[in-house]
């Protein structure tokens, strides 16, 4: 092969009419064309000056031809970076600088302000949104064949930047081989053929919509109901004509909230995906109920695409993220990294084709971070049961250690949640003279509910160890999130003394 990545995902949809990205908003866009718009975006990026090899930080609303970028950088054999659209400026100098970016591609509308982040970094500059743009201009007047640069499977094609939920985002650097692989693999295992047509409702600057979905769906030779954002109406509206959602926690109770999603709606559809945080049991049950179907949690991160996953064919257990997946070897293992008996909780480890090259300028982590025999050690807590099915209890770094004794969050986290009034819960530890720290409970009610706090400390009194019982409790009306549904448990240290 020429170009893995660029002959397994894109060159077999060459001149093909059939139908990729469905825009709710009015229009077809096919493999075919597709496949014309990365080849005239790739002789664009070259006119602004991007080589073979080079970083091309794109922050873009999701729109095709932020999709076909992609695409275009790989045929380029360019290293595409995509980045959070909520960035401002000051983080994208941060990104741009870090990356090392030959070039920039943002939003017309902050040409001004990314032009000089582009300039202070050394980047060229381009515009691109849905409208359009200079690059999309540039693109419009090149020819729509491009003949692939010759790569090999272990060149990279991305940095993909962490969510930065535990600390400052870091570069994740992922070979072709990283990305094919584990496409390859979800492929088989969720058994996507042309005949699918996956909801796409999630960013395409994170693993979740860009590498999940959009590489499985690419794989599979099937179509996307491309939405610019998660929006339910147009959720509801294409379920009937789709067969495929892979959504976070947050699609799916919201789908829950709405009345017209029911049992009818869903019949066409074949399988419902979760993963990039926590879906709470309650929420896997209630959604069987309604519909009938059970989702299929899996868990993955930006640094080893997904490593997890429940069976198709199988039993999906609520509150698992599953099974590891056929080419993946996951390990629960201590601070050592020496495997623990089943059942006991440690540190989730993974090896396999589907683990990432190291974080961009960051040796010292990265080498923290890997195990000599190969394993990434991926900072999560779990816990693997006799049949093999993973439990995810937590990150590492959200551990409290209370007078030397480990206390798990998502244990007491499951418990308040059962609690009469509460919706949700997170816990954290806040610094104690004496124990080091202790945990902290910050509830959520239910809409309308009223929490009666003595009836949950008596609940956690009489469930929980004494040096595990939460010694403070916080009522909000939210808990902060990201837009990958994850729960930021640095804010609510922050704001409570953590
Ligand atoms: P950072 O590494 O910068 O702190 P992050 O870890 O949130 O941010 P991502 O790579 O986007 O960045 O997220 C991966 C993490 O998301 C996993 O390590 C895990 O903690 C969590 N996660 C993903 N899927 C699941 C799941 N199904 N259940 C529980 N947690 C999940
Ligand atoms: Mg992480």
């Amino acid at each position: 092969m020429n170009n893995p990545l660029y002959d397994t995902m894109f060159a077999p949809h060459a001149g093909q009419g059939t139908p990729f990205l469905y825009l709710p908003e009015g229009g077809v866009i096919s493999h075919a064309d597709f496949i014309r718009r990365a080849a005239q975006l790739a002789h664009a990026l070259s006119k602004f000056g991007v080589k073979t090899g080079d970083r091309v930080a794109v922050q873009v609303e999701k729109c095709p031809d932020m999709l076909a970028l992609y695409a275009a950088c790989a045929q380029l054999g360019a290293i595409f970076l995509p980045l959070n659209t909520a960035y401002t400026g000051t983080e994208l100098a941060y990104f741009v600088g870090d990356s090392g970016a030959a070039l920039l591609v943002g939003a017309p509308a902050r040409a001004q302000e990314l032009n000089a982040v582009a300039q202070d970094a050394g980047a060229a500059f381009a515009t691109l949104d849905a409208a359009g743009g200079t690059l999309s201009d540039c693109a419009d007047e090149q020819g729509d064949s491009f003949e692939t640069v010759a790569r090999s499977e272990d060149d990279l094609a991305a940095f993909l930047y962490t969510s930065g939920t535990t600390g400052r985002s870091k570069g994740a650097m992922l070979s072709q081989k990283n990305l094919i692989s584990n496409a390859a693999t979800l492929t088989n295992l969720w058994q996507f053929t042309k005949e699918d047509v996956l909801l796409h409702g999630l960013p395409i600057f994170h693993t979740h919509g860009l590498f999940v979905a959009t590489n499985v769906m690419l794989m599979a030779g099937g179509a996307m109901v491309f939405m610019p954002k998660l929006d339910i109406d147009q959720l509801i509206a294409w379920m009937p004509r789709a067969t495929a959602l892979m959504g976070v926690p947050t699609f799916y109770t919201r789908l829950l909230d709405d009345a017209r999603f029911d049992r009818d709606l869903t019949a066409g559809m074949r399988l419902f995906i979760s993963g990039s945080a926590p879906l709470l049991a309650d929420a896997h049950v209630a959604f069987e109920e309604r519909t009938g179907h059970r989702i299929l949690e899996r868990y993955g991160m930006t640094e080893t695409n997904m490593s997890t996953s429940n069976p198709y064919e199988g039993e999906r257990r609520a509150g698992t993220v599953g099974l590891p997946l056929p080419d993946v070897e996951l390990r629960v293992a201590d601070a050592d990294g020496v495997e623990l008996p089943r059942g006991e909780t440690g540190v989730v480890e993974v090896r396999g084709a589907n683990v990432f090259q190291g974080y961009w300028n960051m040796p010292e982590k990265t080498a923290e971070d890997m195990r000599a025999d190969g394993f990434f050690i991926t900072g999560d807590l779990g816990v693997q049961d006799e049949a093999g099915y993973v439990t995810i209890v937590g990150r590492g770094k959200d551990l409290i250690i209370s007078g030397g004794y480990n206390i798990y969050p998502k244990e007491l986290e499951l418990l308040l949640d059962a609690q009469d009034g509460v919706l949700e819960s997170a816990v954290i530890g806040v610094p104690h003279a004496d124990m080091g720290e202790v945990p902290l409970a910050v509830l959520v009610p239910l809409p309308g509910a009223q929490i009666d706090l003595d009836a949950v400390k008596a609940a956690a009194g009489a469930a929980l160890a004494r040096f595990k019982q939460p010694r403070e409790y916080r009522v909000i009306d939210e808990l902060p999130r990201n837009t990958m549904g994850k729960v930021q448990k640095v804010a609510l240290r922050a704001e409570f003394g953590g």
